[in-house]
């Protein structure tokens, strides 16, 4: 901010001293012309004397001895002075010897000076004989004329005033440029300097000492100024520490220091915003601690803290997982878990959380085992909003925890069974392959050219000690998150390496084996050394094993995958990839894979029939050619979907149009005719 120039100190001190110089000037000036107006009166009258003195002798002469002629003689005399204007000699009681007068003179200046000096003065002088008798003759009379002398005091006056004028002037100049110099600069500068300070920063710029002030008022001021600013800097950051100290307070449990409820109200309503937009789930787990109070009581309010703040670090541990953690007061905590897929997921954080407080606390040198009861709700389906979501969380746990301790509830009924006939069933798995309940079935692949079958996939099944078949789409997922594929895997491979080696031997020499490969697997660093090693033992051509990975698996991690497939293939062993055209594998990334065979998808090969599928079908059978891949194409079941695929040219072809999944030994038979077809078309053809 400028200050306005006309409102500047300096104009105005200008202005003042100016004013007053001109007045005291002006008042000097006024009694020296006053002083002056005297003098010249004092000067006329001087000059009266001494032209009175001169002239008194030849006059005295004149009169008495009553010549006229030296009278006029006299007269003469006295008119060469300039100003007299009336000179007489004689008796008052006679007639006057001489007498002589001119006009008054015309000066401009009369008008001023006849008020002040008067039109004209008289004088006389008394004409008397030599001592001792001092007889008197007569008198000497003059009457000046003032014109000349005021002219000269206007003069005198003009000159005054005009230097006074110019006195009083050049002194306001001078004022002002010192007042200019020493003082509205300086200030003009501290001005700008402090118009530059930041008001959130106080203190952070200084302001400089203007150089030659620095020990007067000045200097005094910059230092009291930077003084000031600095304190109230110091003062701000107090004042926003308690501030922000308040807010923690009203945000953040003193205990533990997790989000209070407050706090996590405002993190969900994030979170679930969030959720709404991106259309992903959100878990809300309710956390109560299974009979706290006894704790409190058993051992001490001390120890019951200690036990919590241990907890809460501990519950911060899984902050990675978590999108929210909060203590709600006493001993109930929230977790939120966003962006999930499936339900199970929370469940398994939810069982997570149970298994992590049965690891003993140790407090004060005892070792406290906590239990907690869990209450699930899910956005969406439980409720919309954090209000909701939180209360209905709090009232599953509460309701869990009047029917049994330890464990977790969700909200709905039908997921929380869903979610506990999950568990059941992992734990079952757990035992399936000790207790032989796995087995596998084969499908076979046929070539479209030789007409026969030349390959067949290995498929599992779990058959439940109930009885009932659990089909892989449903355990092995299962599998695949607790890690039990991969000995599940490595019992496959090794099964199915087996049965073709027993094929091989009975004459089925030139038979492939696909086996389906779990992504899990194949990031296993030990699965290349593995293939080898089964090659070796069940004596099987590298070739005759094909390892089927899926294409979304693969796209998960590019690099991973493509560094793993490198080393897997190393040992020859072909791969394809599985369930083609349902990822969004890119051709460039194909390119760059070391992929031997490609199998459609059985959803495009259903599709046959519709124009889109047909498209597709023909589409990934183009991209194989190009790429210099074979083609399968999977879930054949009609002999139109066939014909399409033969005619497109993909050359193998697998589906319940041949054969459902077989156990070994049907599969056995089916070889057989196979093969004696294709003995009979071959003698056919001979
Ligand atoms: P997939 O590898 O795509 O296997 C093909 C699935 O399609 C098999 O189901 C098979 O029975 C079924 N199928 C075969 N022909 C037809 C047909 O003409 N029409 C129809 N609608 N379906 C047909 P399955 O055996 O239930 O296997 C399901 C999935 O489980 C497999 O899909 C595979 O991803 C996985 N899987 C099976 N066995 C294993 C295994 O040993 N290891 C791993 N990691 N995954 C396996
Ligand atoms: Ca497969
Ligand atoms: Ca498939």
């Amino acid at each position: 901010m400028k200050l306005e120039l006309r409102n500047s100190l300096s104009r105005k001190l200008l202005r003042v001293v100016l004013l007053s110089a001109l007045a005291v000037g002006l008042a000097l000036s006024c009694a020296q012309i006053i002083f002056g107006a005297y003098k010249t009166r004092h000067l006329i009258e001087d000059d009266a004397q001494r032209i009175l003195r001169m002239t008194r002798d030849p006059s005295t002469q004149a009169i008495y001895s009553l010549d006229k002629e030296m009278g006029s003689q006299v007269m003469e005399g006295l008119f060469q002075h300039e100003s007299i204007r009336v000179a007489s000699i004689g008796h008052p009681s006679e007639e006057l010897l001489a007498l002589k007068m001119r006009p008054p003179l015309s000066l401009p200046s009369r008008w001023l000076t006849d008020p002040i000096l008067g039109r004209d003065q008289q004088f006389s002088i008394q004409l008397t004989g030599k001592p001792p008798y001092n007889e008197y003759y007569g008198d000497l009379r003059i009457t000046l004329d003032t014109a000349r002398y005021g002219q000269e005091f206007v003069n005198d006056s003009v000159v005054i005033f005009v230097v006074g004028t110019l006195r009083a002037l050049t002194l306001g100049l001078v004022l002002f440029l010192i007042y200019e110099w020493l003082l509205t600069r300086p200030l003009t500068k501290l001005i700008d300097h402090l118009a530059r300070i930041n008001p959130d920063r106080p203190g952070e710029h200084k302001l400089p000492q203007i150089k030659g002030h620095e020990r007067n008022e000045l200097g005094l001021w910059v230092e009291t100024a930077n003084g000031l600013l600095a304190s109230i800097e110091h003062n701000m950051h107090l004042r926003q520490q308690a501030e922000s100290s308040l807010q923690r307070m009203t945000q953040y449990d003193t205990l533990t220091g997790l989000p209070n409820r407050q706090q996590l109200q405002r993190q969900l309503d994030h979170i679930l915003e969030e959720a709404r937009r991106l259309q992903r789930r959100v878990a809300v787990l309710c956390l109560g601690l299974d009979d706290f109070k006894g704790i409190n009581e058993q051992f001490s309010y001390r120890t019951g803290d200690r036990l919590l703040l241990a907890l809460a670090d501990r519950l911060r541990a899984l902050g990675g997982r978590l999108d929210a953690l909060a203590r709600l007061g006493g001993d109930q905590f929230v977790l939120v878990l966003a962006g999930f897929e499936q339900p199970y997921e929370a469940a398994e954080l939810a069982q997570t959380l149970l298994n992590e407080l049965e690891t003993p606390i140790e407090v004060d040198g005892q070792r406290i085992r906590l239990h907690g009861t869990i209450g699930v709700t899910l956005y969406p389906e439980d409720g919309e909003n954090t209000e909701k979501l939180l209360q209905k969380a709090e009232q599953t746990m509460t309701l869990a925890k009047n029917r049994s301790r330890n464990r977790y509830q969700f909200y709905v009924a039908s997921i929380d069974s869903e979610m506990r006939a999950r568990r059941e069933l992992e734990k079952e798995l757990g035992e399936a392959l000790e207790q032989g309940e796995l087995h596998l079935v084969y499908q076979p692949q046929v070539d479209y050219q030789q007409n026969r079958i030349t390959g067949v996939e290995a498929l599992i099944r779990w058959k439940h000690p109930q009885g009932k078949l659990v089909p892989p789409d449903l355990f092995i997922p299962l599998a695949e998150q607790n890690g039990s594929i991969i000995p599940i895997g490595a019992w496959v491979l090794d099964q199915a390496c087996r049965q073709l080696h027993t094929w091989h031997r009975q004459g089925f020499t030139t038979l492939r084996m696909a086996v389906n490969l779990s992504t899990v697997q194949l990031h296993h660093a030990e699965l290349p050394q593995m293939i080898s090693k089964l090659l070796q033992t069940h004596q099987l051509p590298a070739e005759s094993l094909e390892l089927e990975v899926t294409e979304t698996g693969l796209m998960e991690d590019i690099q991973a995958a493509t560094h793993n497939l490198r080393s897997l293939r190393q040992s020859g062993a072909l791969i394809a990839i599985d369930d083609f055209g349902t990822g969004y594998s890119s051709l460039s990334y194909l390119k760059s894979l070391p992929l031997d065979k490609i199998k459609i998808d059985k959803s495009f090969v259903q599709d046959i029939q519709q124009d889109e599928g047909a498209t597709i079908v023909r589409a990934i059978i183009q991209l194989g050619k190009s790429l210099g891949m074979r083609v399968i194409a999977e879930g054949v079941e009609t002999p139109e979907q066939e014909a399409y695929l033969i005619a497109e040219g993909c050359q193998e072809g697998q589906g319940y149009y041949y054969s459902k999944p077989l156990p070994a030994h049907e599969m056995t038979v089916l070889l057989q005719q196979s093969q004696r077809f294709d003995r009979a078309l071959n003698s056919e053809l001979l």
